[in-house]
């Protein structure tokens, strides 16, 4: 039996989805991934979702989300869809535990993930000392000192967090400018934990099975410097999800998938919401906003499904 929606991710765009999908009695299944909440879920403290005017961390925000959207009857597996086919309907998936799934309609919420620096030594240290998590990691560097690599609000706002533990968070960023809003800059010059290390790169990693110091480079004199550090926090940006689609949905060079204003791909019943196609605003309320239009989406195609068949749909999309 066909699902009528499937919703693949489970940050904030999927799981605004699955509450809208299920008020609308569709049933849906969400298909979380491997670890669920995306990264809102990685956030420790989440300021400017409204409705939580002394904030809420994004696990929190996160389980809230879900119980909401069960509440109203969505169903929930944890597994990675790992194989989809756009190209007949109704579609189909694959999981990496084996589940073979057919669907109306997908919704796909796959997000972002943390862009690595690819600098000799990231690897072979990751999870020993080299981290895309502060609030996951930043309790194993107490009393120590950190760096954590960036200039926008991810970065000031992880090495804030990391000041609760690390005994000096030295923020390294290639220019003298930084990009994070004005209130994180600001809370972050005033922290007296924090030193920010300007103009410079990364070229290495080094450790010897744990992380001990970072090479780094000024981009502008050419200087060399190592900077002695039990860990580092990687916070550079992040890139799209959407790998599992090339080849069936059109997406610009960086991968974030093309849709229209009605977040429709350019094949009928599959939609997608939040950073996978959203390479501008990136915020959790926005893509909350884009699980909500989605979710909206969906139930008019099926509507329309109903009445006039695939094949009408298609046609009328040309
Ligand atoms: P971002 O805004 O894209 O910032 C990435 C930072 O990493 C920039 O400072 C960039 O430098 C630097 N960078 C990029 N590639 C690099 C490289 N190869 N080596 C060294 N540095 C590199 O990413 P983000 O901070 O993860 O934020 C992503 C989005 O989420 C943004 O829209 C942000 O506003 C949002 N966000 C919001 C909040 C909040 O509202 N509290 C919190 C977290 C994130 P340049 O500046 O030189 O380009």
């Amino acid at each position: 039996m066909s699902e009528n929606v499937i919703i693949i991710g489970s940050g904030p765009a999927g799981l605004t989805a699955a509450l809208y999908a299920a008020r609308a009695n569709l049933n849906p299944l969400l298909v979380s991934g491997n670890e669920f909440g995306g990264q809102i879920a990685l956030t420790n403290e989440v300021e400017n979702y409204p409705g939580f005017p002394d904030g809420i961390t994004g696990p929190e925000l996160t389980e809230l989300m879900k119980q909401q959207a069960e509440k109203f009857g969505a169903r929930f597996e944890t597994d990675h869809v790992s194989k989809v086919n756009f190209q007949a309907h109704p579609f189909t998936l694959e999981t990496e535990n084996g589940a073979h799934y057919e669907a109306k309609s997908v919704i796909i919420a796959t997000g972002a993930s943390p862009r690595r620096l690819g600098v000799p030594g990231e690897m072979e240290l990751t999870g020993r000392g080299v981290s895309y998590c502060a609030t996951c990691d930043g309790f194993f560097f107490r009393g120590k000192e950190v760096a954590v690599i960036g200039g926008g609000d991810s970065a000031l706002q992880e090495g804030l967090f990391l000041t609760r533990f690390a005994t000096q968070v030295h923020i390294v960023h290639r220019r003298d400018e930084l990009r994070a809003q004005p209130i994180l800059q600001e809370r972050a010059r005033e922290n007296s934990k924090i030193n920010f290390v300007w103009n410079s790169v990364v070229e290495d990693i080094r450790g010897n099975g744990t992380v001990n110091a970072l090479d780094l480079k000024n981009v502008r004199t050419g200087n060399k410097s190592e900077l002695p550090v039990s860990g580092v926090f990687v916070y550079i940006g992040h890139y799209p999800n959407t790998d599992l689609f090339k080849g069936q949905l059109d997406m610009n060079e960086e991968g974030y998938l093309s849709v229209d204003e009605r977040l429709h791909t350019k094949i009928p019943g599959v939609f997608a919401a939040g950073e996978a196609h959203d390479h501008i605003f990136k915020q959790a309320i926005v893509s909350a906003g884009f699980g909500c239009m989605a979710a909206m989406e969906v139930e008019k195609f099926l509507a329309d499904l109903e009445h006039q068949g695939y094949a009408a749909l298609q046609n009328g999309s040309r």
